[in-house]
């Protein structure tokens, strides 16, 4: 591709993710969106194809039993003048490292709140990750078929819990029994919902005027109080700033249903409009910017056995330069190695297909045979590191204890693997041989103990261990640093990635520690190197 192809490909990218707390919608509003991107002809499919497809795997029977999608997929579709890369991010919360992580990939997220239970836990989680690059956020309050909150409430709610200012687009007439559609507060049109068009593309009933006879007509008796409520809301609300949206501090808000498909098309027809493109990124070195003609890349996901018929790993890359094309030859920059990629995939709506021209804002998989991490960076041989993909301190912690002690090298290839894929952390204590793992959520352990059956023959228990959290330490001081080390020993490990590491059994102790070292930094996150 010439560099004008290249730049003229970049800009129509929409790379995003969506952000919600379990049970808000976020799987409805994906089959909508992949409907109205073609990828399926009609709604009601995504959950059963994929259970179909990885009922063939026995670690994918595993997450199908329980009912939870570990796996993050991505899904590329056109809308408009767009093409949108939507990445989905696994909604369990015992997988919150990983939906971290796929976040980093993003250039903006779309937030679905429940419009009956408002801003929940995990939504604020989730918010406080998008802060840490500025993430361009869309909202989208769902479930307005059903009784919820005012919707005033739901704002003022994201407002001060998130600390986002909130410029809704268009506002609910009614909801639950009542609900009769949304006016667009800037088009001064109202979209009339019907019942019933969820599984496919609905009509777009357009009613232009609040005020007209024909919105009375639809309206009502209370015809006249939506027109109050919507100068109440006008007066109320802040008007929507494209900047503001774009620097992470402002988010436009819709209502609709996802189940009843509606509302959905009028968020993605903005979405498409005003998200934002690739954006530039940070390197150790210096800023990569996405039309620039070299290719460069960093790896956030890695994932095993997407094809049962392979037993290989797939590393997932977001493009940030240049453009991918077959049999390219492409430099592996912490290995300082050249590789040659013959066969990237690209993920459309879940079904692998060769990658042939990818550019910025996409994403494409590499097949790893171990040698790639997340983290890595590729390029056409400029040694680049990207920064900003985190390492997140574990909540929880196990011992890890072989059933048979004559498999130690197994038990430590396949942690050294998992740790490497991001499915766990691992750390050894200096004063013992422990081998500790670090999780976000419970399940992990769980989903860990069962892969290094499966695929490494070894069977491990674990064990409580009396950890309350862990931080990366840091510093600039070498002599204060072994002051520090001598007297934290007891709890000090390394982990996979060999840094130092501090495991203070309580939260008084850590807080402890770091008033009487203020010398020494304990990192929370730690980026991948
Ligand atoms: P996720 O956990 O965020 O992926 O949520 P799902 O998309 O699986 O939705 C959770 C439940 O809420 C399912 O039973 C959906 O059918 C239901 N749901 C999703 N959107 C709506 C909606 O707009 N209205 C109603 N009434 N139910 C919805």
């Amino acid at each position: 591709m010439t560099p004008q192809e290249i730049a003229l490909k970049t800009s129509t990218r929409r790379c995003f993710a969506i952000i919600s707390h379990p049970d808000a919608g976020k799987t409805t509003i994906t089959e909508k969106l992949l409907l109205f991107g073609k990828l399926i002809q009609s709604a009601g499919s995504v959950k059963g194809k994929r259970n179909e497809k990885h009922a063939t795997s026995d670690w994918m029977a595993m997450e199908q039993q329980r009912g939870i999608s570990v796996t993050s997929s991505v899904m590329q579709f056109p809308y408009n003048d767009a093409t949108v890369n939507l990445l989905d991010t696994p909604g369990h919360e015992d997988f919150s490292e990983d939906t971290y992580r796929v976040l980093t990939a993003v250039d903006s997220a779309l937030m679905v709140v429940d419009g009956a239970k408002g801003v929940e836990d995990r939504t604020i989680k989730l918010m406080e990750v998008c802060r840490l690059r500025d993430t361009p956020i869309f909202t989208f309050v769902n479930k307005l078929d059903r009784d919820t909150r005012e919707p005033i409430e739901v704002l003022d709610e994201i407002e001060t819990v998130l600390n986002i200012r909130c410029a809704p687009i268009n506002w609910p007439l009614g909801n639950g029994k009542g609900f009769k559609g949304v006016y667009n507060l800037y088009t001064d049109t109202i979209h009339v919902y019907h019942h019933g068009q969820g599984t496919r593309i609905p009509d777009d009933v357009q009613i232009q005027g609040l005020r007209s006879a024909e919105a009375k007509a639809l309206l009502g008796a209370y015809a006249d109080d939506f027109a109050d409520e919507i100068e109440l809301v006008r007066g109320a609300s802040n008007e929507f700033d494209l900047g503001e949206y774009l620097a992470g501090r402002m988010t436009p808000v819709f209502f609709g249903t996802a189940l009843g498909n509606f509302g959905v098309r009028e968020m993605l027809n903005d979405f498409v409009k005003w998200a934002p493109q690739p954006r530039a990124r940070e390197t150790e070195s210096r800023t990569v910017t996405p039309k620039e003609a070299p290719f460069s890349a960093f790896v956030f996901k890695i994932q095993a056995n997407m094809d049962p018929n392979h037993r290989d790993r797939i590393a997932f890359l977001r493009i940030c330069s240049g453009a991918y094309s077959k049999g390219m030859k492409l430099h592996h920059c912490r290995l300082g190695k050249e590789v040659r990629i013959s066969d990237a995939v690209t993920f459309m709506a879940g079904e692998r297909e060769q990658a042939e021209n990818a550019v910025s804002g996409d994403i494409i998989g590499f097949h790893n045979h171990g040698t790639i991490q997340i983290g890595d960076t590729f390029t056409e041989g400029e040694s680049l590191q990207f920064t900003g993909i985190p390492h997140f301190a574990p909540e929880l912690f196990r011992r890890i204890r072989l059933k048979d002690p004559l498999k130690t090298k197994q038990l430590q290839k396949g942690l050294k693997q998992l740790s490497e894929e991001g499915s766990v952390q691992v750390f050894m204590p200096q004063r013992n041989n422990d081998l500790i793992v670090g999780a976000v959520g419970v399940l992990q352990f769980e989903v860990v103990a069962y892969r290094l059956k499966d695929e490494y023959k070894v069977d491990c228990i674990y064990e409580p261990v009396n950890i309350y959290s862990a931080r990366w330490v840091e510093c600039d001081d070498a002599k204060k640093f072994e002051e520090f080390k001598k007297k934290a020993y007891e709890n000090l490990a390394v982990d996979g990635g060999d840094h130092l590491t501090y495991l203070p059994p309580t939260r008084v102790n850590l807080a402890l520690m770091e008033e009487r070292w203020p010398d020494v930094r304990f990192r929370a996150t730690r980026e991948h190197r």
